[in-house]
């Protein structure tokens, strides 16, 4: 039985007080979340600070990008090492963002993934199609292929110590959320391409819904088969519906 995973992505935004608040409100409802694993992905610099608060409660730390580098001349970037420093457990690859607005091509986002492991974090995979991309039915071959660049640089063993987010372009930050029954068909499609390749991998791996969850529609989608929890992006702002969320896993 896979455990249900929440993990929130806090994207560019927040201050020092507002993380503050947004993080006290977290841990006060933390332990009334049965047993959803709950994970945060603050902006870089407040990493260290969020770690701090949440050192002795439930909810995990991740990053929302990684180097594929690990040290030397790579201005802006944020290694795994100096991630593990901060106590980071998740490093989010992938995220569609990083796809349309910064040109991260299926191979960097490889590498990347593959920093995250060699440096001892989890990586959680972001795969998904833009809406142009669904009207042209090509849903299942765009994740395939996203799943594929991982798959051929760092094997099928390395999925099952991974997270995925299937998170179609189109649901994100748009308020439009895919139906529970669309979400379960990619999601059922991931489960089924990595079955052919390791069932005891597709079995153990948890895959995620991303796009416009809120906590009026957790529950519906969590309920489905194939459906092991979210990426939060918009309403892991607000400490009330985040946790609404993440009780709705159990
Ligand atoms: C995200 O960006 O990962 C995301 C799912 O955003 P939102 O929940 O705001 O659609």
């Amino acid at each position: 039985m896979r455990q249900t995973l929440v993990a929130g992505n806090w994207k560019l935004n927040g201050s020092l007080e507002s993380i503050k608040q947004l993080v006290a409100g977290i841990t006060a409802g933390a332990g009334d979340t049965g047993n959803t694993q709950i994970a945060v992905c603050p902006p870089f610099v407040y990493i260290p600070l969020v770690s701090n608060l949440l050192a002795d409660s439930k909810v995990d730390v991740g990053s929302q990008d990684i180097s594929d580098q690990e040290y030397g001349a790579f201005t802006g970037e944020v290694s795994g090492p100096m991630l593990k420093d901060f106590n980071c457990t998740y490093a989010i690859v992938g995220h569609s963002e990083r796809r349309a607005l910064y040109g991260e091509d299926d191979a960097f986002t490889a590498r990347k993934f593959a920093a995250a492991r060699k440096f001892g974090l989890i990586p959680i995979l972001c795969v998904g199609e833009t809406l142009e991309e669904r009207e042209q039915g090509i849903t299942e071959d765009v994740v395939a292929r996203q799943l594929d660049a991982v798959i051929e640089l760092e094997g099928i063993d390395a999925i099952g110590d991974a997270v995925i987010a299937y998170e179609p372009v189109w649901a994100i930050g748009t308020g439009k959320t895919a139906s529970p029954q669309q979400a379960q068909d990619v999601h059922a499609f991931i489960r089924g391409k990595l079955a052919g390749l390791n069932p005891g991998v597709a079995d153990k791996v948890q895959i995620l819904y991303g796009g416009s969850v809120k906590g009026s529609n957790a529950e519906e989608l969590f309920a489905m088969a194939d459906i092991d929890g979210g990426l939060i992006g918009g309403a892991s702002l607000d400490a009330g519906d985040f946790l609404a969320i993440c009780k709705a896993g159990n």
